[in-house]
């Protein structure tokens, strides 16, 4: 089941493609002007009471209704909401900024995590490791891994949307992994050593949305 698209149509189409919509319970795209804004919603007969609006936290309005409420019935109900509804739509958009502020184009963020394991490493030369292959890739679960036996780091370049601070953070945390495996005691005291403010910048990567 696809979205009965809205434009494009001429008015028997849209009448026709409107009416199928209605019967079979597809979504269908709509636009309404409040206050001088034009705001899209997705419009869904179901069997529910009367009218249910909810905004999703990317913004998509969905409503539902029941197939007997009139299109102006509609309008006018979410015309009465206009405020709490273009109040939830900027709440969203500064969240979404928010989440995704950019600190580093992808090429800036590769080219300071190589500078950054060059500047690290005399440390960990002195244990006795070698120097590893560096990697990048882009991942959601995880801002960098470390090959222990295979002698790789893989950085993620979503890094791009942390600061430095949290940058160098994943740099030490996965040097650091060549001296202790896992997220032992021992790995955290050994990161202490090296990066004292890791727990700080930890809680910071973690609010990074990376979708
Ligand atoms: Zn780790």
């Amino acid at each position: 089941m696809g979205d009965c698209v809205r434009r494009m149509q001429s008015p028997c189409v849209l009448l026709f493609l409107q009416q199928l919509c209605k019967k079979n319970g597809i979504k269908m795209i709509r636009e309404i002007e409040l206050n001088n804004r034009t705001v899209k919603y997705d419009l869904q007969y179901k069997r529910v009471k009367n009218i249910n609006l909810r905004i999703k936290p990317d913004g998509s309005i969905s409503v539902s209704a029941h197939k007997r409420i009139p299109q102006t019935i509609i309008d006018d109900f979410l015309i009465s909401k206009s405020d709490f509804i273009l109040r939830a739509l900027d709440k969203c958009e500064s969240e979404q900024a928010r989440v995704q502020k950019r600190y580093f184009s992808e090429d800036e963020v590769k080219n300071k995590i190589l500078r950054l394991c060059e500047e690290v490493y005399p440390y960990y030369k002195e244990k006795g490791i070698q120097y590893p292959q560096i990697k990048f890739r882009k991942m959601v679960s995880r801002w960098g891994s470390c090959h222990t036996q295979k002698k790789i780091l893989t950085f993620n370049t979503n890094l791009m949307y942390a600061p430095t601070e949290c940058i160098e953070y994943v740099v030490y945390h996965e040097f650091t992994h060549f001296l202790h495996g896992n997220h032992s005691r021992k790995f955290y005291k050994e990161l202490e050593k090296v990066f004292p403010k890791w727990k700080e910048c930890r809680s910071k990567l973690k609010e990074i949305n990376i979708r």
